[in-house]
């Protein structure tokens, strides 16, 4: 795995002053009880994040699966990823899909590569999005390891609408679900069964995370994909299929992995929500896409 990188001192630059008096950023949360930032706009300088990493020169992944009909939706994201994903910074598209010549040549950015990986199709739109964890740490074993030093792990019915950047950087990354942030957590759609290793009791949550967007440190991102595929096949070997599927197992996880950055839904919105005043801005987010005519 591609080690971490040295520390680097930040130049000398002009940026507002840090007021440990001054009262909070923004409203939403900005800490998690373990110490994790919770980032949303207004709690980070961009320019100040800048200068801090882009003298790293690190590179940051991007896998998104575009099986059957899905592929209709490559062109849209990587040309909005293209404008606003990692900008100034060298990312690698790894896109898989079962019919790689299809796959549209978006024009790319200097420094920013697309790397298109065959996966089998499945009958079940269920069975497409459970395969995603395996086909992910595979491909960090084989070969995202030496390529990349983050890596997110996105839906591709989403499109980017402001700047994602190094904020959003850390050891393991998880997304607050848009339609769950203001809710107890005993209404969290978490698998409930006991016969599922997806399990989650009553009084166990943080926040209900999304699982179309994960992230971090490549060997962490391994480690934790790895985890939710082998949760996956256990329930299989049962015959049971979690609630919610992959995001089911990921919520799982993540209960008992704490991530170390958590991004507000600004990262993970959907269309079909108006905008509520406490998101300053929206990022990256769900298109409004015909489920029955997708899955069919
Ligand atoms: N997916 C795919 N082909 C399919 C079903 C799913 O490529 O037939 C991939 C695609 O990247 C999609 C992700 O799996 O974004 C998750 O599925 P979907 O977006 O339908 O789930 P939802 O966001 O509605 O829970
Ligand atoms: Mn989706």
């Amino acid at each position: 795995f591609r080690g971490e990188k040295p520390f680097q001192p930040v130049a000398r630059a002009q940026y507002p002053q840090p007021k440990l008096l001054e009262q909070r950023p923004t409203e939403l949360l900005t800490l998690t009880p373990w110490l994790a930032p919770i980032v949303s706009e207004g709690t980070f300088d961009p320019e100040l994040l800048r200068l801090i990493y882009q003298p790293l020169n690190l590179t940051v992944g991007l896998t998104v699966f575009a099986v059957g009909k899905y592929l209709g939706f490559v062109q849209h994201f990587l040309e909005s990823a293209e404008q606003f994903f990692m900008q100034g910074y060298r990312v690698s598209y790894y896109v898989f899909t079962d019919a790689p010549a299809a796959v549209p040549r978006v024009p790319l950015g200097p420094g920013r590569v697309l790397r298109v990986l065959p996966v089998q199709s499945h009958a079940r739109w269920e069975e497409v999005s459970m395969r995603r964890m395996e086909a992910i740490s595979r491909h960090i074993a084989q070969r995202a390891h030496r390529e990349v030093d983050y890596l997110f792990c996105v839906d591709v019915d989403m499109v980017f609408r402001n700047p994602w950047g190094p904020e959003t950087l850390g050891d393991l990354v998880a997304a607050i679900h848009p339609g769950y942030y203001a809710a107890p957590r005993r209404q969290f759609p978490y698998e409930r069964r006991h016969v599922s290793t997806a399990f989650v009791a009553d009084g166990e949550g943080d926040f209900y995370y999304g699982g179309a967007v994960f992230g971090g440190r490549v060997d962490r991102v391994y480690e934790f994909a790895l985890g939710c595929h082998m949760a996956i096949l256990a329930d299989k070997a049962n015959g049971v299929m979690a609630a919610w599927q992959e995001e089911s197992h990921l919520n799982r996880r993540f209960i008992s992995h704490k991530p170390t950055k958590v991004l507000s839904p600004e990262y993970i919105w959907d269309d079909r929500k108006p905008r509520p005043p406490d998101l300053k801005l929206i990022r990256f987010s769900t298109l409004d896409k015909n489920a029955r005519w997708l899955r069919s």
